[in-house]
């Protein structure tokens, strides 16, 4: 099958207003032309000196975003921050309050996602589920940062029932929080190839999908 033939086939099965996020880590600029022409408008990187040198090679093609999608190192903020629509795996409080104070120096308001582990796994960042909800009086003084809602990435090795149910409890907290903010966190980036049909079934927003549109990754 073709990149474009595996994107329709995804397209197909995803409700309509989900955001399909190409991730393009270790892809060629051609093959995600290939994604572009077939209406992929959304792509993810993790690593900010590949993504500079692709954001060049593809800098012809129009309406264009891009998601960092990684963790953001501090040295790298900046750069990340001048060069990303979108920032998704914002993990910790000190982070968010770097990265919001940088913004206020570059006079920008980046959009940021707060990333959510719902089950333990030392192997991952972000926040322990409700362990968020302290932070918020603090988050919310970050007023450079337009926080858009949740982001997660769950272990590897769970049956589907527990992938749903992990999913369920960030859609579920992120109700909860835009309660207490006051304004809803309308966007929810989860599910990857291997688990984007229960995030679906969760209400996620965006899918980050690698490799199930350009194969496995070398
Ligand atoms: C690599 C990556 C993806 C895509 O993973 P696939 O399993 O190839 O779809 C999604 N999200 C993040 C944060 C990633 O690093």
């Amino acid at each position: 099958m073709t990149i474009a033939q595996r994107i329709e086939q995804i397209r197909a099965s995803l409700p309509a207003g989900v955001r399909l996020i190409g991730v393009t880590k270790g892809v060629s600029p051609d093959a995600m032309r290939e994604a572009y022409e077939a209406g992929v408008r959304d792509f993810g990187e993790n690593r900010l000196q590949e993504a500079l040198v692709k954001q060049e090679q593809l800098k012809d093609l129009e309406g264009v975003q891009w998601h960092f999608i990684g963790h953001l190192q501090a040295n790298k903020a900046k750069k990340t921050l001048l060069t990303f629509q979108w920032i998704h795996a914002v993990d910790n409080l000190e982070l968010a309050q770097r990265i919001d104070r940088l913004a206020g120096e570059l006079n920008i308001h980046p959009r940021v996602l707060l990333q959510i582990k719902p089950l333990p796994d030392p192997q991952k960042y972000g926040w322990e589920n409700e362990n968020i909800l302290a932070d918020l009086p603090a988050l919310q003084l970050c007023q450079h940062l337009k926080f858009q809602g949740l982001m997660t990435i769950l272990p590897l090795g769970l049956s589907s029932a527990e992938k749903l149910s992990a999913f369920e409890k960030v859609r579920d907290l992120s109700i909860k929080m835009g309660k207490e903010l006051n304004y809803p966190l309308r966007e929810l980036s989860m599910g990857m190839s291997g688990d984007y049909l229960p995030a679906v079934q969760a209400d996620s927003t965006m899918v980050r999908l690698g490799t199930i549109i350009f194969g496995d990754r070398s």
